[in-house]
Protein backbone atom coordinates (compact mmCIF):
# COMPACT_ATOMS: atom_id res chain seq x y z
CA UNK A 1 0.00 0.00 0.00
CA UNK A 2 1.27 3.03 -1.27
CA UNK A 3 2.20 6.31 1.58
CA UNK A 4 0.82 9.88 0.73
CA UNK A 5 3.97 10.80 -0.02
CA UNK A 6 3.91 7.98 -2.80
CA UNK A 7 0.73 9.17 -4.13
CA UNK A 8 2.40 12.73 -4.93
CA UNK A 9 0.91 14.94 -1.81
CA UNK A 10 2.73 17.62 -1.11
CA UNK A 11 5.15 18.09 1.81
CA UNK A 12 2.98 20.96 3.35
CA UNK A 13 0.10 18.99 3.07
CA UNK A 14 1.83 16.06 4.65
CA UNK A 15 2.54 17.53 7.29
CA UNK A 16 -0.95 18.74 7.90
CA UNK A 17 -2.30 15.45 7.78
CA UNK A 18 -0.15 14.26 9.95
CA UNK A 19 -1.69 16.14 12.55
CA UNK A 20 -4.88 15.02 11.68
CA UNK A 21 -3.66 11.90 12.42
CA UNK A 22 -3.97 10.15 8.50
CA UNK A 23 -1.18 7.48 8.71
CA UNK A 24 -2.00 5.75 5.32
CA UNK A 25 -4.69 6.73 2.68
CA UNK A 26 -8.01 4.96 2.36
CA UNK A 27 -8.98 2.98 -0.86
CA UNK A 28 -10.18 6.09 -1.64
CA UNK A 29 -7.91 8.30 -1.43
CA UNK A 30 -5.41 5.96 -3.24
CA UNK A 31 -7.47 5.57 -6.05
CA UNK A 32 -8.50 9.50 -6.74
CA UNK A 33 -5.12 11.51 -5.58
CA UNK A 34 -2.86 10.43 -8.16
CA UNK A 35 -5.44 10.65 -10.80
CA UNK A 36 -6.45 14.06 -10.07
CA UNK A 37 -2.66 15.20 -9.32
CA UNK A 38 -1.17 13.95 -12.95
CA UNK A 39 -4.20 12.51 -15.21
CA UNK A 40 -6.36 14.43 -17.76
CA UNK A 41 -9.80 12.22 -17.60
CA UNK A 42 -12.53 13.52 -15.34
CA UNK A 43 -13.65 11.07 -12.63
CA UNK A 44 -16.93 9.71 -11.20
CA UNK A 45 -16.10 8.06 -7.95
CA UNK A 46 -19.16 5.57 -6.35
CA UNK A 47 -18.39 6.21 -2.67
CA UNK A 48 -20.17 6.89 0.07
CA UNK A 49 -19.82 9.18 3.01
CA UNK A 50 -17.30 8.05 5.88
CA UNK A 51 -14.86 6.31 3.29
CA UNK A 52 -11.93 9.17 3.30
CA UNK A 53 -13.21 11.11 -0.40
CA UNK A 54 -12.83 14.50 1.59
CA UNK A 55 -9.40 14.01 1.19
CA UNK A 56 -9.48 12.17 -1.68
CA UNK A 57 -10.22 15.28 -3.51
CA UNK A 58 -9.28 17.56 -0.99
CA UNK A 59 -5.99 17.44 -1.03
CA UNK A 60 -5.25 17.48 -4.80
CA UNK A 61 -7.81 20.78 -5.10
CA UNK A 62 -5.20 22.54 -2.77
CA UNK A 63 -2.25 21.31 -4.17
CA UNK A 64 -2.84 22.61 -7.89
CA UNK A 65 -4.04 26.14 -7.03
CA UNK A 66 -1.50 29.03 -7.11
CA UNK A 67 -2.01 31.17 -4.02
CA UNK A 68 -0.55 33.75 -5.81
CA UNK A 69 -4.01 34.20 -8.19
CA UNK A 70 -6.67 35.59 -5.48
CA UNK A 71 -9.45 34.16 -8.14
CA UNK A 72 -11.33 31.00 -7.47
CA UNK A 73 -9.79 28.24 -9.19
CA UNK A 74 -11.40 25.24 -7.60
CA UNK A 75 -15.42 24.69 -6.92
CA UNK A 76 -16.83 22.50 -4.58
CA UNK A 77 -20.53 21.53 -4.69
CA UNK A 78 -22.60 20.12 -2.23
CA UNK A 79 -26.08 19.62 -1.30
CA UNK A 80 -26.01 21.27 2.15
CA UNK A 81 -25.00 23.83 3.95
CA UNK A 82 -24.15 21.42 6.76
CA UNK A 83 -21.91 19.71 4.27
CA UNK A 84 -20.45 22.62 2.57
CA UNK A 85 -19.02 23.90 6.20
CA UNK A 86 -17.78 20.53 6.66
CA UNK A 87 -16.08 20.23 3.51
CA UNK A 88 -14.69 23.54 4.15
CA UNK A 89 -13.45 23.15 7.15
CA UNK A 90 -11.54 20.08 6.40
CA UNK A 91 -9.89 22.00 3.38
CA UNK A 92 -9.20 24.55 6.22
CA UNK A 93 -7.49 22.17 7.99
CA UNK A 94 -5.62 20.26 5.23
CA UNK A 95 -4.01 23.83 3.95
CA UNK A 96 -2.82 24.79 7.54
CA UNK A 97 0.74 24.73 6.42
CA UNK A 98 -0.19 26.44 3.10
CA UNK A 99 0.52 30.45 2.46
CA UNK A 100 -2.12 32.37 2.43
CA UNK A 101 -4.61 29.79 1.18
CA UNK A 102 -8.56 30.96 1.18
CA UNK A 103 -11.37 28.69 1.32
CA UNK A 104 -14.82 29.97 0.94
CA UNK A 105 -18.14 28.10 2.05
CA UNK A 106 -21.32 30.31 0.19
CA UNK A 107 -24.81 28.54 0.88
CA UNK A 108 -28.21 29.87 1.48
CA UNK A 109 -30.14 30.75 4.88
CA UNK A 110 -26.95 33.35 5.55
CA UNK A 111 -26.10 36.77 4.84
CA UNK A 112 -25.60 37.08 1.36
CA UNK A 113 -23.78 40.04 2.11
CA UNK A 114 -20.41 38.88 3.99
CA UNK A 115 -20.09 36.38 1.58
CA UNK A 116 -19.93 38.74 -0.84
CA UNK A 117 -17.60 41.03 1.03
CA UNK A 118 -15.59 37.88 1.56
CA UNK A 119 -15.49 37.11 -2.81
CA UNK A 120 -14.78 40.44 -3.28
CA UNK A 121 -11.27 40.46 -1.07
CA UNK A 122 -10.49 37.07 -2.74
CA UNK A 123 -10.47 33.40 -2.46
CA UNK A 124 -9.34 30.39 -3.69
CA UNK A 125 -11.63 27.56 -3.30
CA UNK A 126 -15.27 28.13 -3.25
CA UNK A 127 -17.73 25.70 -1.48
CA UNK A 128 -20.97 25.96 -2.35
CA UNK A 129 -24.63 24.83 -2.18
CA UNK A 130 -25.78 25.26 -5.96
CA UNK A 131 -28.55 27.65 -5.46
CA UNK A 132 -26.60 30.21 -3.60
CA UNK A 133 -23.60 30.02 -5.76
CA UNK A 134 -26.08 30.92 -8.77
CA UNK A 135 -27.75 33.83 -6.62
CA UNK A 136 -24.03 35.17 -6.48
CA UNK A 137 -23.18 34.49 -9.92
CA UNK A 138 -25.97 36.23 -11.15
CA UNK A 139 -25.09 39.20 -8.87
CA UNK A 140 -22.04 39.06 -10.75
CA UNK A 141 -19.24 38.82 -7.57
CA UNK A 142 -18.45 35.14 -8.79
CA UNK A 143 -15.80 34.30 -11.51
CA UNK A 144 -15.69 31.37 -12.68
CA UNK A 145 -12.99 31.76 -15.56
CA UNK A 146 -9.89 30.06 -13.60
CA UNK A 147 -11.49 27.18 -12.00
CA UNK A 148 -9.78 24.36 -12.93
CA UNK A 149 -11.35 21.77 -10.58
CA UNK A 150 -14.88 21.30 -10.21
CA UNK A 151 -15.76 18.64 -7.43
CA UNK A 152 -19.67 17.75 -7.02
CA UNK A 153 -20.00 15.98 -4.00
CA UNK A 154 -23.31 13.60 -2.76
CA UNK A 155 -24.50 14.61 -6.53
CA UNK A 156 -27.03 11.95 -6.08
CA UNK A 157 -28.29 14.46 -3.12
CA UNK A 158 -28.13 17.10 -5.37
CA UNK A 159 -30.57 15.49 -7.64
CA UNK A 160 -32.45 14.69 -5.19
CA UNK A 161 -33.08 17.68 -3.91
CA UNK A 162 -33.78 19.07 -7.26
CA UNK A 163 -30.49 20.69 -7.94
CA UNK A 164 -30.35 19.43 -11.72
CA UNK A 165 -30.83 22.31 -13.43
CA UNK A 166 -28.72 24.56 -11.43
CA UNK A 167 -25.63 21.94 -11.86
CA UNK A 168 -25.81 22.26 -15.42
CA UNK A 169 -26.52 25.99 -15.25
CA UNK A 170 -22.74 26.09 -13.20
CA UNK A 171 -21.35 23.67 -15.41
CA UNK A 172 -22.38 25.44 -18.47
CA UNK A 173 -20.00 28.78 -17.57
CA UNK A 174 -16.67 27.03 -15.65
CA UNK A 175 -13.82 26.73 -18.53
CA UNK A 176 -14.32 23.45 -20.45
CA UNK A 177 -10.65 22.27 -19.98
CA UNK A 178 -11.49 21.80 -15.98
CA UNK A 179 -10.94 18.67 -14.38
CA UNK A 180 -14.54 17.25 -13.04
CA UNK A 181 -14.82 14.68 -10.02
CA UNK A 182 -18.20 13.37 -9.14
CA UNK A 183 -18.76 11.46 -5.97
CA UNK A 184 -22.00 9.87 -5.64
CA UNK A 185 -23.69 6.86 -3.45
CA UNK A 186 -25.25 5.82 -5.98
CA UNK A 187 -25.52 5.94 -9.96
CA UNK A 188 -29.16 7.23 -10.97
CA UNK A 189 -28.76 8.02 -15.07
CA UNK A 190 -29.26 11.59 -14.55
CA UNK A 191 -25.64 11.17 -12.89
CA UNK A 192 -24.90 9.00 -16.02
CA UNK A 193 -25.97 12.48 -17.86
CA UNK A 194 -24.17 14.88 -16.40
CA UNK A 195 -20.84 12.72 -16.85
CA UNK A 196 -22.16 12.49 -20.33
CA UNK A 197 -22.46 15.89 -21.13
CA UNK A 198 -19.79 17.53 -18.97
CA UNK A 199 -17.03 15.36 -18.20
CA UNK A 200 -14.46 14.07 -20.21
CA UNK A 201 -13.68 10.87 -20.82
CA UNK A 202 -14.74 10.18 -17.23
CA UNK A 203 -12.91 7.16 -15.52
CA UNK A 204 -15.24 5.65 -12.79
CA UNK A 205 -14.01 4.30 -9.48
CA UNK A 206 -16.24 2.11 -7.39
CA UNK A 207 -14.95 2.61 -3.54
CA UNK A 208 -16.78 -0.91 -1.86
CA UNK A 209 -19.46 -2.51 -4.05
CA UNK A 210 -22.00 -0.16 -6.04
CA UNK A 211 -25.12 0.32 -4.10
CA UNK A 212 -24.25 -1.18 -1.02
CA UNK A 213 -23.39 -0.14 2.22
CA UNK A 214 -20.57 0.00 4.48
CA UNK A 215 -18.99 -3.77 4.37
CA UNK A 216 -18.52 -3.86 7.93
CA UNK A 217 -22.49 -2.92 8.86
CA UNK A 218 -24.51 -5.55 10.10
CA UNK A 219 -28.04 -5.76 9.33
CA UNK A 220 -30.83 -6.91 12.05
CA UNK A 221 -34.36 -6.75 12.64
CA UNK A 222 -36.62 -7.08 15.06
CA UNK A 223 -40.08 -8.56 13.88
CA UNK A 224 -42.83 -7.07 15.98
CA UNK A 225 -46.82 -6.06 15.51
CA UNK A 226 -47.23 -2.76 14.27
CA UNK A 227 -49.02 -1.67 17.35
CA UNK A 228 -45.63 -2.79 19.34
CA UNK A 229 -42.93 -1.21 17.03
CA UNK A 230 -42.07 1.61 19.99
CA UNK A 231 -42.14 -1.00 22.79
CA UNK A 232 -39.49 -2.45 20.32
CA UNK A 233 -37.61 0.62 19.71
CA UNK A 234 -37.69 1.19 23.40
CA UNK A 235 -36.38 -1.73 24.38
CA UNK A 236 -33.40 -1.69 21.72
CA UNK A 237 -32.40 1.46 23.09
CA UNK A 238 -32.84 0.23 26.65
CA UNK A 239 -30.51 -2.80 26.05
CA UNK A 240 -27.79 -0.47 24.32
CA UNK A 241 -26.99 1.62 27.48
CA UNK A 242 -24.39 3.71 25.56
CA UNK A 243 -26.60 3.94 22.25
CA UNK A 244 -25.40 6.62 19.88
CA UNK A 245 -27.94 6.45 17.15
CA UNK A 246 -30.32 8.23 14.62
CA UNK A 247 -33.62 6.70 14.53
CA UNK A 248 -35.06 7.26 10.82
CA UNK A 249 -38.86 7.95 10.23
CA UNK A 250 -41.30 8.31 7.16
CA UNK A 251 -42.83 11.38 7.94
CA UNK A 252 -42.44 14.34 9.84
CA UNK A 253 -45.64 13.50 11.88
CA UNK A 254 -43.89 10.44 12.83
CA UNK A 255 -40.72 11.94 13.72
CA UNK A 256 -41.70 14.28 15.94
CA UNK A 257 -44.28 11.78 17.67
CA UNK A 258 -41.54 9.09 18.11
CA UNK A 259 -39.42 11.73 19.51
CA UNK A 260 -42.06 13.79 21.81
CA UNK A 261 -42.59 9.88 23.39
CA UNK A 262 -39.24 9.13 24.22
CA UNK A 263 -38.51 12.43 25.60
CA UNK A 264 -41.24 11.88 27.86
CA UNK A 265 -40.80 8.43 28.69
CA UNK A 266 -37.30 9.89 29.82
CA UNK A 267 -35.22 9.50 26.82
CA UNK A 268 -32.06 11.60 26.04
CA UNK A 269 -33.34 12.26 22.71
CA UNK A 270 -34.56 15.22 20.22
CA UNK A 271 -36.19 15.32 16.72
CA UNK A 272 -34.57 16.79 13.42
CA UNK A 273 -37.07 17.32 10.76
CA UNK A 274 -38.11 20.23 8.00
CA UNK A 275 -41.23 21.84 10.25
CA UNK A 276 -38.31 23.22 12.39
CA UNK A 277 -36.54 26.32 11.47
CA UNK A 278 -33.04 26.09 10.46
CA UNK A 279 -31.69 27.33 14.09
CA UNK A 280 -33.44 24.80 15.53
CA UNK A 281 -32.28 21.96 13.35
CA UNK A 282 -28.79 23.98 13.43
CA UNK A 283 -28.68 23.36 17.68
CA UNK A 284 -30.44 20.02 17.53
CA UNK A 285 -27.58 18.99 15.69
CA UNK A 286 -24.62 20.34 17.50
CA UNK A 287 -26.37 18.73 20.49
CA UNK A 288 -26.24 15.62 18.80
CA UNK A 289 -22.68 16.07 17.70
CA UNK A 290 -21.80 17.34 21.04
CA UNK A 291 -23.30 13.96 22.45
CA UNK A 292 -25.40 16.01 24.62
CA UNK A 293 -28.17 13.83 22.79
CA UNK A 294 -27.93 10.23 22.33
CA UNK A 295 -30.73 9.48 20.07
CA UNK A 296 -31.84 11.62 17.46
CA UNK A 297 -35.24 10.85 15.56
CA UNK A 298 -35.05 12.23 11.85
CA UNK A 299 -36.56 12.22 8.39
CA UNK A 300 -33.98 11.07 5.63
CA UNK A 301 -34.12 14.64 4.46
CA UNK A 302 -33.45 16.72 7.68
CA UNK A 303 -30.60 14.15 8.45
CA UNK A 304 -28.39 14.98 5.20
CA UNK A 305 -26.72 17.60 6.57
CA UNK A 306 -25.86 15.60 9.72
CA UNK A 307 -22.41 13.53 9.64
CA UNK A 308 -21.65 11.77 12.72
CA UNK A 309 -18.78 9.32 12.06
CA UNK A 310 -19.41 7.12 15.40
CA UNK A 311 -22.95 5.69 15.49
CA UNK A 312 -23.49 3.14 17.33
CA UNK A 313 -26.55 2.31 15.42
CA UNK A 314 -28.89 3.33 13.00
CA UNK A 315 -32.52 2.32 13.41
CA UNK A 316 -34.87 2.00 10.84
CA UNK A 317 -38.13 2.84 12.68
CA UNK A 318 -39.96 0.80 9.19
CA UNK A 319 -37.65 0.06 5.95
CA UNK A 320 -38.16 3.05 3.30
CA UNK A 321 -39.69 2.17 -0.14
CA UNK A 322 -36.60 3.51 -2.10
CA UNK A 323 -33.38 0.62 -1.39
CA UNK A 324 -31.00 3.77 -2.24
CA UNK A 325 -32.80 5.11 1.29
CA UNK A 326 -31.85 2.28 3.18
CA UNK A 327 -28.06 2.11 2.32
CA UNK A 328 -27.60 5.80 2.70
CA UNK A 329 -29.15 5.21 6.36
CA UNK A 330 -27.22 2.33 7.22
CA UNK A 331 -23.94 3.52 5.64
CA UNK A 332 -24.26 6.38 8.18
CA UNK A 333 -22.78 3.61 10.83
CA UNK A 334 -19.98 1.66 10.55
CA UNK A 335 -17.71 4.38 9.71
CA UNK A 336 -13.67 4.75 10.01
CA UNK A 337 -13.44 1.35 10.23
CA UNK A 338 -15.24 0.60 13.03
CA UNK A 339 -18.21 -1.48 13.24
CA UNK A 340 -21.75 -0.81 12.91
CA UNK A 341 -25.49 -1.93 13.59
CA UNK A 342 -28.40 -1.03 11.48
CA UNK A 343 -31.70 -2.12 13.00
CA UNK A 344 -34.75 -2.47 11.41
CA UNK A 345 -38.02 -2.65 13.44
CA UNK A 346 -40.64 -4.11 11.23
CA UNK A 347 -43.61 -5.39 11.29
CA UNK A 348 -44.58 -8.66 9.31
CA UNK A 349 -45.85 -7.26 6.08
CA UNK A 350 -42.54 -5.43 5.54
CA UNK A 351 -41.34 -8.78 5.40
CA UNK A 352 -41.31 -8.16 1.36
CA UNK A 353 -39.32 -4.93 1.26
CA UNK A 354 -36.49 -6.38 3.49
CA UNK A 355 -36.44 -9.33 0.64
CA UNK A 356 -35.93 -7.00 -2.02
CA UNK A 357 -32.86 -4.90 0.13
CA UNK A 358 -30.88 -8.11 0.97
CA UNK A 359 -31.08 -8.81 -2.92
CA UNK A 360 -29.34 -5.39 -3.47
CA UNK A 361 -26.91 -5.23 -1.01
CA UNK A 362 -26.34 -8.94 -0.91
CA UNK A 363 -26.53 -9.30 2.43
CA UNK A 364 -28.61 -10.65 4.69
CA UNK A 365 -30.56 -8.82 7.80
CA UNK A 366 -29.94 -11.23 11.13
CA UNK A 367 -33.54 -11.25 12.60
CA UNK A 368 -33.38 -10.60 16.39
CA UNK A 369 -35.58 -11.17 19.32
CA UNK A 370 -37.00 -8.27 20.83
CA UNK A 371 -34.53 -7.77 24.06
CA UNK A 372 -36.32 -9.05 27.15
CA UNK A 373 -37.17 -7.55 30.22
CA UNK A 374 -34.25 -9.93 32.02
CA UNK A 375 -32.12 -9.44 29.25
CA UNK A 376 -32.32 -5.35 29.28
CA UNK A 377 -32.29 -5.16 32.98
CA UNK A 378 -28.79 -7.57 33.19
CA UNK A 379 -27.41 -5.78 30.34
CA UNK A 380 -27.85 -2.21 32.40
CA UNK A 381 -26.84 -3.77 35.69
CA UNK A 382 -23.50 -4.86 33.94
CA UNK A 383 -23.20 -1.37 32.50
CA UNK A 384 -23.21 0.37 35.46
CA UNK A 385 -21.11 -2.36 37.46
CA UNK A 386 -18.38 -1.48 34.64
CA UNK A 387 -19.12 2.46 35.10
CA UNK A 388 -18.98 1.86 38.62
CA UNK A 389 -15.07 0.39 38.19
CA UNK A 390 -13.94 3.17 35.65
CA UNK A 391 -15.03 6.16 37.24
CA UNK A 392 -12.53 9.05 38.02
CA UNK A 393 -12.78 9.07 41.89
CA UNK A 394 -10.93 12.75 42.90
CA UNK A 395 -9.48 11.73 45.83
CA UNK A 396 -9.18 14.87 47.10
CA UNK A 397 -12.41 16.43 46.66
CA UNK A 398 -14.42 13.86 47.39
CA UNK A 399 -12.46 13.30 50.75
CA UNK A 400 -13.46 16.27 52.06
CA UNK A 401 -16.68 14.79 52.66
CA UNK A 402 -15.90 11.22 52.51
CA UNK A 403 -15.29 11.08 56.25
CA UNK A 404 -18.48 12.08 57.60
CA UNK A 405 -20.86 10.49 54.77
CA UNK A 406 -19.09 7.51 55.46
CA UNK A 407 -19.52 7.29 58.84
CA UNK A 408 -23.10 8.07 58.60
CA UNK A 409 -23.47 4.77 56.62
CA UNK A 410 -20.77 2.68 58.66
CA UNK A 411 -24.20 0.32 59.31
CA UNK A 412 -24.18 -1.03 56.24
CA UNK A 413 -21.91 -3.91 55.09
CA UNK A 414 -20.35 -3.79 51.50
CA UNK A 415 -23.03 -6.23 49.50
CA UNK A 416 -25.59 -3.94 51.56
CA UNK A 417 -24.10 -0.90 50.25
CA UNK A 418 -23.34 -2.13 46.80
CA UNK A 419 -27.08 -3.70 46.39
CA UNK A 420 -28.42 -0.06 47.60
CA UNK A 421 -26.05 2.05 44.96
CA UNK A 422 -27.32 -0.53 42.32
CA UNK A 423 -31.09 -0.14 43.17
CA UNK A 424 -31.05 3.70 43.26
CA UNK A 425 -30.70 3.22 39.25
CA UNK A 426 -32.67 -0.65 38.96
CA UNK A 427 -35.73 -0.39 40.93
CA UNK A 428 -36.92 2.66 38.26
CA UNK A 429 -36.40 -0.40 35.50
CA UNK A 430 -37.72 -2.96 38.06
CA UNK A 431 -40.95 -1.11 38.03
CA UNK A 432 -41.10 -0.33 34.95
CA UNK A 433 -40.49 -3.98 32.93
CA UNK A 434 -42.93 -5.30 35.94
CA UNK A 435 -45.52 -7.22 33.70
CA UNK A 436 -43.73 -6.42 30.69
CA UNK A 437 -45.63 -8.13 27.76
CA UNK A 438 -43.67 -10.64 25.28
CA UNK A 439 -43.59 -8.53 21.96
CA UNK A 440 -41.32 -10.27 19.47
CA UNK A 441 -44.26 -11.35 16.47
CA UNK A 442 -44.49 -15.36 16.49
CA UNK A 443 -45.16 -16.63 13.58
CA UNK A 444 -47.88 -18.82 13.78
CA UNK A 445 -49.62 -16.35 16.04
CA UNK A 446 -51.62 -14.35 14.78
CA UNK A 447 -52.62 -10.34 15.70
CA UNK A 448 -55.76 -10.70 17.20
CA UNK A 449 -57.82 -8.49 16.60
CA UNK A 450 -60.39 -8.72 19.60
CA UNK A 451 -57.50 -8.00 22.17
CA UNK A 452 -59.09 -5.92 24.90
CA UNK A 453 -57.81 -2.42 25.44
CA UNK A 454 -57.15 -3.37 29.19
CA UNK A 455 -54.71 -6.40 28.06
CA UNK A 456 -52.91 -4.01 25.90
CA UNK A 457 -52.40 -1.41 28.31
CA UNK A 458 -50.47 -4.05 31.10
CA UNK A 459 -47.43 -2.83 28.83
CA UNK A 460 -45.35 -0.49 30.73
CA UNK A 461 -46.12 2.87 29.88
CA UNK A 462 -44.56 5.41 32.87
CA UNK A 463 -46.20 8.61 32.26
CA UNK A 464 -49.25 8.54 29.60
CA UNK A 465 -51.68 7.43 31.16
CA UNK A 466 -51.34 9.57 34.24
CA UNK A 467 -53.21 12.68 34.53
CA UNK A 468 -51.73 15.23 32.83
CA UNK A 469 -52.00 18.06 35.24
CA UNK A 470 -51.17 16.45 38.32
CA UNK A 471 -47.36 16.56 38.84
CA UNK A 472 -45.02 13.97 40.12
CA UNK A 473 -43.76 13.86 43.33
CA UNK A 474 -42.32 16.97 45.24
CA UNK A 475 -42.73 18.60 41.48
CA UNK A 476 -45.39 21.36 40.60
CA UNK A 477 -46.92 21.00 37.30
CA UNK A 478 -46.96 24.15 35.34
CA UNK A 479 -49.20 25.60 32.08
CA UNK A 480 -47.69 27.28 29.64
CA UNK A 481 -50.37 28.82 26.26
CA UNK A 482 -47.81 27.44 23.55
CA UNK A 483 -47.83 23.82 22.07
CA UNK A 484 -47.18 21.80 19.16
CA UNK A 485 -49.26 23.89 16.88
CA UNK A 486 -47.00 26.67 17.59
CA UNK A 487 -43.52 24.84 16.75
CA UNK A 488 -42.92 24.53 20.07
CA UNK A 489 -41.54 21.17 21.10
CA UNK A 490 -39.25 20.03 24.52
CA UNK A 491 -35.88 21.58 23.06
CA UNK A 492 -37.21 24.98 22.46
CA UNK A 493 -38.76 24.70 26.80
CA UNK A 494 -35.81 24.03 27.74
CA UNK A 495 -34.04 26.58 25.68
CA UNK A 496 -37.24 29.35 26.84
CA UNK A 497 -35.93 28.52 30.55
CA UNK A 498 -32.52 28.87 30.18
CA UNK A 499 -33.23 32.38 28.43
CA UNK A 500 -35.94 33.86 30.81
CA UNK A 501 -35.40 32.36 34.60
CA UNK A 502 -32.91 34.06 36.79
CA UNK A 503 -31.00 32.09 39.45
CA UNK A 504 -29.84 28.62 39.07
CA UNK A 505 -30.47 26.29 36.29
CA UNK A 506 -34.54 24.96 36.21
CA UNK A 507 -34.87 21.40 36.26
CA UNK A 508 -37.51 20.18 34.36
CA UNK A 509 -39.44 16.91 34.97
CA UNK A 510 -42.19 14.98 32.55
CA UNK A 511 -43.17 17.42 29.42
CA UNK A 512 -46.79 17.03 27.85
CA UNK A 513 -46.63 18.66 24.93
CA UNK A 514 -50.36 19.51 23.41
CA UNK A 515 -51.57 21.26 20.09
CA UNK A 516 -52.22 24.64 21.70
CA UNK A 517 -50.29 24.33 25.13
CA UNK A 518 -48.05 22.46 27.29
CA UNK A 519 -47.75 21.06 30.74
CA UNK A 520 -44.69 20.49 32.54
CA UNK A 521 -42.99 19.56 36.28
CA UNK A 522 -40.35 21.73 37.67
CA UNK A 523 -39.13 21.10 41.46
CA UNK A 524 -41.69 22.82 43.70
CA UNK A 525 -39.26 25.38 44.91
CA UNK A 526 -38.88 26.30 41.27
CA UNK A 527 -42.40 27.38 40.39
CA UNK A 528 -42.89 30.97 41.43
CA UNK A 529 -39.49 31.31 39.82
CA UNK A 530 -40.49 30.22 36.12
CA UNK A 531 -43.93 31.22 36.20
CA UNK A 532 -42.85 34.79 36.97
CA UNK A 533 -40.39 34.85 34.28
CA UNK A 534 -42.38 33.07 31.67
CA UNK A 535 -45.34 35.67 32.12
CA UNK A 536 -44.78 38.05 29.18
CA UNK A 537 -42.05 36.45 28.03
CA UNK A 538 -42.53 35.46 24.00
CA UNK A 539 -41.93 32.38 21.95
CA UNK A 540 -41.74 33.12 18.18
CA UNK A 541 -43.78 36.27 18.96
CA UNK A 542 -46.50 35.07 20.82
CA UNK A 543 -46.63 36.43 24.37
CA UNK A 544 -46.56 33.68 26.81
CA UNK A 545 -49.11 33.06 29.95
CA UNK A 546 -48.06 30.73 32.57
CA UNK A 547 -49.57 29.77 35.63
CA UNK A 548 -49.47 26.44 38.04
CA UNK A 549 -51.52 23.99 36.71
CA UNK A 550 -54.94 23.33 38.32
CA UNK A 551 -55.78 19.32 38.27
CA UNK A 552 -59.45 19.69 37.60
CA UNK A 553 -59.14 23.17 34.90
CA UNK A 554 -59.53 22.28 30.97
CA UNK A 555 -56.52 23.87 30.13
CA UNK A 556 -57.65 22.71 25.87
CA UNK A 557 -60.54 25.26 26.76
CA UNK A 558 -58.39 27.92 28.24
CA UNK A 559 -55.76 27.87 25.47
CA UNK A 560 -58.37 28.21 22.46
CA UNK A 561 -59.80 31.05 24.64
CA UNK A 562 -56.08 32.57 24.94
CA UNK A 563 -55.92 31.93 21.29
CA UNK A 564 -58.87 34.00 20.07
CA UNK A 565 -58.38 37.19 22.16
CA UNK A 566 -54.67 36.96 20.54
CA UNK A 567 -54.90 39.82 17.84
CA UNK A 568 -52.22 40.44 15.34
CA UNK A 569 -50.77 43.65 15.09
CA UNK A 570 -49.11 46.04 12.44
CA UNK A 571 -45.39 43.78 12.99
CA UNK A 572 -47.16 40.62 13.06
CA UNK A 573 -46.49 39.42 16.53
CA UNK A 574 -49.81 38.36 18.36
CA UNK A 575 -50.72 40.31 21.57
CA UNK A 576 -53.20 39.90 23.87
CA UNK A 577 -56.76 42.61 24.62
CA UNK A 578 -56.36 41.43 28.39
CA UNK A 579 -54.84 44.25 30.64
CA UNK A 580 -51.64 43.88 32.73
CA UNK A 581 -49.39 41.65 30.60
CA UNK A 582 -47.45 44.37 29.06
CA UNK A 583 -43.37 44.25 28.58
CA UNK A 584 -43.00 41.47 26.22
CA UNK A 585 -39.69 39.51 27.37
CA UNK A 586 -37.63 38.26 24.51
CA UNK A 587 -36.76 34.72 24.76
CA UNK A 588 -32.61 35.37 23.82
CA UNK A 589 -32.01 37.53 26.38
CA UNK A 590 -31.38 36.24 29.29
CA UNK A 591 -31.93 38.17 32.79
CA UNK A 592 -29.62 38.99 34.92
P1 LIG B 1 -14.98 11.64 4.84
O1 LIG B 1 -15.52 10.49 4.04
O2 LIG B 1 -14.15 12.55 4.02
O3 LIG B 1 -16.09 12.37 5.56
O4 LIG B 1 -13.98 11.05 5.96
C1 LIG B 1 -14.40 10.22 7.00
C2 LIG B 1 -13.50 10.31 8.22
O5 LIG B 1 -12.25 9.65 8.01
C3 LIG B 1 -13.16 11.73 8.63
O6 LIG B 1 -13.26 11.82 10.02
C4 LIG B 1 -11.71 11.90 8.19
O7 LIG B 1 -11.04 12.84 9.00
C5 LIG B 1 -11.15 10.51 8.36
N1 LIG B 1 -10.05 10.20 7.45
C6 LIG B 1 -9.98 10.51 6.13
N2 LIG B 1 -8.85 10.00 5.59
C7 LIG B 1 -8.18 9.37 6.58
C8 LIG B 1 -6.96 8.63 6.64
N3 LIG B 1 -6.19 8.45 5.57
N4 LIG B 1 -6.59 8.10 7.83
C9 LIG B 1 -7.39 8.28 8.92
N5 LIG B 1 -8.55 8.94 8.92
C10 LIG B 1 -8.96 9.48 7.77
Amino acid sequence: MASFEELGVREDLLRAIAELGFERPMPVQEKVIPHLLNEDSDVVALAQTGTGKTAAFGLPVLQRIDATVQKPQALILSPTRELCLQIAGDLADFSKYMHKMSVLPVYGGSSIESQIRSLRRGVHVVVATPGRLIDLINRGVVHLDLVNTVILDEADEMLNMGFLDSINEILAQVPPQRKTLMFSATMPKEIAGIAKNYMHNPVEFVIGTRNEGAANVNHVYYLVNAKDKYLALKRVADNNPNIYAIIFCRTRRETQEIADNLIQDGYNADSLHGDLSQQQRDTVMKKFRDGVLSILVATDVAARGLDVDDLSHVINYGLPDDIAVYTHRSGRTGRAGKTGVSVAIIHSRERGKMRDIEKKIGKKFERKEVPTPKHIIEKQLYNLADRLERVDVNEEEIGKYFHGVSRKLCWLSGDDLLKRVLSLEFNRLLDYYKDAPEIDYVEDRKPKKEKKENEVDNRPRTNKEKDRRTAEKGMARIYVNVGKSDGFYAGNLIELLNHNVNGSRVEVGRIDLLPNYSLFDVKKGDAARVVGSLKGADFMGKRLYSEVAEPDKNYSRAAARRNREAVSDDAGFETFKRKGRGGGKKAGRRKK
